[in-house]
C-alpha cells in the first residue's frame, strides 16, 4: 500500500479549477517530484493534501482518509508542508523555531536526539543557533524550514519550491541538503520550478499541465523524454 494515495484530487478557486482529477501516489521511502509551468497547480496541490484549500476527490494518507480533516490533524498524522516562502519565524531563534518544529511531540528525548540530528545536517544552523531567523539569508531561512519540518518527524515530507528566490551557489547547496533527507529514508513530495534538478535529486516524477498529470514515471526516463526537454528543461 501506497504511503499517499491521491485519486482524483479537484481543487477550485470560485470558478477558476486549478486541479481537475489529479491522481498521485508516494510510496513508503519514495522521493516524488511534481513539475510543471507556472500555474499548472503544483502549489495548490500541496496545499490541498496539507488541509490548506478545501478539495474533492480521494486522499488516503498513511491508511487514513484525509478528507475533510483539517490541518492541524493533518500535520499531527505526520503530513508535513514547507510552504514557498518558507514560513519560519523571524523574530524567533534558530532554536525556538526547531523546538516549534516539535511542538506536537512528547517524546522529549527523541526530539533531543533529532536535534543533535539536525544540527548534523545542517552545521551551519548549529554555528547559529541563539541567533533571530529573521537576519538569515534566504538560504539559510531554506535550511532552517528543513530543519524545523524534521523536528516534527514527518511521515512525508512535502517541500514547496525549495529553489525559490536562492543564488545558484545555495540553490545547489540547498538540494544537496534534500539529497541526504532522501538518502535518509525520508519520503518526498517536492514541488520544483527546477524540472532538472528535481528530477535529479527524486526517484520518481509527475508532469502537471493544467491541474491534471499529463506524463509520470522514473525520474531518468522524464528526463530522457524529448518533450520534457523541449518543455522542461530548456533542450531541444
Ligand atoms: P506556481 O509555480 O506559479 O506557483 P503552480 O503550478 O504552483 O504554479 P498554482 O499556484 O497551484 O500553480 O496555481 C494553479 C492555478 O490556480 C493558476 O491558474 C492560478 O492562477 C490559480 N490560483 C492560485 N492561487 C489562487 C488564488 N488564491 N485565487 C485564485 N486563483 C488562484
Amino acid at each position: 500500500m501506497s504511503l499517499l494515495a491521491v485519486e482524483q484530487l479537484r481543487v477550485a478557486y470560485g470558478r477558476i479549477r486549478a486541479v481537475q482529477g489529479l491522481d498521485l501516489r508516494v510510496d513508503e521511502g519514495e522521493a516524488v517530484c511534481l513539475i510543471g509551468a507556472n500555474g499548472a497547480g503544483k502549489t495548490t496541490t500541496l496545499k490541498a493534501l496539507a488541509g490548506l484549500l478545501p478539495a474533492q476527490g480521494a486522499i488516503q494518507f498513511d491508511g487514513h482518509r484525509l478528507g475533510g480533516r483539517p490541518a492541524h490533524e493533518i500535520a499531527r498524522l505526520g503530513l508535513t508542508l514547507v510552504p514557498e516562502g518558507r514560513g519560519i519565524f523571524p523574530r524567533m531563534t534558530v532554536l525556538e523555531n526547531l523546538q516549534m518544529g516539535a511542538y506536537a511531540r512528547r517524546d522529549r528525548h527523541a526530539v533531543k536526539d533529532d536535534l543533535e540530528q539536525v544540527f548534523s545536517l545542517l552545521p551551519r544552523l548549529a554555528e547559529r543557533k541563539t541567533q533571530k531567523a529573521g537576519l538569515f539569508s534566504g538560504g539559510e531561512q531554506q535550511m532552517l524550514a528543513l530543519g524545523r519540518a524534521l523536528m516534527s518527524q514527518p511521515r512525508l515530507l512535502m517541500l514547496d519550491e525549495p529553489s525559490m528566490g536562492l543564488a545558484p551557489v545555495m540553490v545547489q547547496t540547498v538540494f544537496g541538503i534534500i539529497g541526504q533527507i532522501i538518502a535518509r529514508g525520508v519520503s518526498l513530495l517536492l514541488v520544483e520550478q527546477n524540472a532538472r534538478l528535481a528530477l535529479k535529486v527524486c526517484q520518481r516524477g509527475y508532469v502537471l499541465e493544467h491541474g491534471a498529470a499529463t506524463l509520470s514515471g522514473p525520474a531518468t526516463e522524464l528526463a530522457a523524454d524529448p518533450a520534457v526537454q523541449a518543455a522542461y528543461l530548456g533542450e531541444v
